[in-house]
């Protein structure tokens, strides 16, 4: 078994990698290539949560099983609020051959994703970013979107003009070519914005249909549990919606199970899953007016196919701790 610290993943996954492995792992997805139980979600004492997500491969051939804790205040502490650890399973045997840090996996993968659900979906010339949310998820979003589209212009908006001076001081240092502006005003925040990310840790909307202009495309990515939302009814009623994958979108994405609940949407509101319109069996944006919306989750198959991509690297690397069990 190898063991692979935080830093070990980040040297091996950085995030041109991870969107690529992530991509493979979402048309697979759509294929019917993974087995995807759905994520169980327990309470870890007050608002802090822990989930389990397992899943199975055909390819990369293995399965795996990720172990994340969800603690919310973390940040203030220093801590990421991703904490967790992943396990990953050979087909053969059925051994465990690599044990790694859950959190850095989360925080790349779920980047990645978003940026192939942009580079699917967004407008080509696509180059003013609005990220809404500071933290974690922030920082590796950022990353991943100038991997895919030309950005020069990066508008932030947070809770706190803290965390959002913050992040746009770490954006200037490292893209200077970026034109940066931050605050707390939302709306202004996402005004004619081309891509707009919602990555924070709010439990109820932040973010109204009516603010976003035609041809934007967005990533709603903060809200992974079904009690949380962060965007309107109208945001979903004005976007085209697509999604990592229909099951857990219909069990578990707060405003989509509502609304559906509700009578406002049928479950084809949902367009189709981001692997489908990679894989090219459904249609991505129709047109240069439309607003895209990818309603992000999480999925299993993400966090093992980049677990399995770690442990491929490190083994070829010389990388890790090799144990025994
Ligand atoms: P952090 O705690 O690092 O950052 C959360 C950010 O949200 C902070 O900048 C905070 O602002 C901001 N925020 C909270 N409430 C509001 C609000 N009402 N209005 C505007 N901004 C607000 O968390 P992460 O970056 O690690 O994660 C962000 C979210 O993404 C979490 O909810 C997490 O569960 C989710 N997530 C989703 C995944 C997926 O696959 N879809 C995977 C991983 C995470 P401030 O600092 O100013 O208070």
């Amino acid at each position: 078994m190898i063991v692979l610290s935080h830093k070990d993943i980040a040297a091996l996954l950085p995030p041109e990698t991870a969107i690529e492995v992530v991509a493979g792992a979402m048309a697979a997805t759509s294929r019917g290539e993974a087995e995807l139980p759905l994520r169980s979600i327990m309470s870890a004492g007050g608002s802090n949560k822990m989930g389990i997500m397992p899943g199975m491969m055909r390819d990369p051939p293995c399965h795996g099983i990720k172990l994340v804790s969800l603690f919310p205040g973390n940040a203030a502490a220093g801590y990421s609020s991703h904490q967790g650890a992943m396990i990953l399973f050979e087909p053969e045997h059925g051994t465990a051959i690599a044990f790694m840090d859950g959190g850095p996996l989360t925080a790349l993968r779920t980047a990645a994703a978003s940026a192939v659900a942009t580079r699917a979906l967004s407008r080509e010339h696509a180059s003013v970013l609005a990220m809404v949310g500071a933290g974690e998820q922030a920082r590796h979003h950022l990353d991943a979107i100038i991997a895919i589209r030309q950005i020069v212009e990066l508008r932030i908006a947070s809770r706190t003009e803290k965390s959002a001076n913050g992040f746009a001081a770490h954006a200037r240092k490292k893209y200077p070519h970026l034109k940066v502006t931050c605050g707390t005003d939302i709306q202004s925040t996402v005004k004619d914005a081309d891509i707009v990310c919602t990555v924070t840790s709010a439990p109820t909307p932040i973010l109204q249909g009516a603010w976003i202009a035609p041809g934007t495309h967005l990533n709603i990515v903060g809200a992974s549990i079904p009690t949380k939302r962060e965007i309107d009814d109208e945001m979903i009623l004005r976007a085209q919606v697509f999604v990592d994958y229909r099951r857990s979108t219909f069990a578990q994405a707060g405003e989509i199970v509502d609304m559906i609940k509700a009578g406002a949407i049928g479950e084809n509101h949902v367009l189709a899953e981001i692997g489908e319109v990679l894989n090219g069996t459904a249609p991505g944006r129709t047109d240069g007016t439309a607003i895209t919306l990818y309603r992000s989750l999480g999925i299993a198959a993400q966090d093992i196919a980049c677990a399995y991509h770690c442990w491929q690297s490190a083994k070829d690397a010389g990388r890790g701790v090799v144990t025994r069990l």
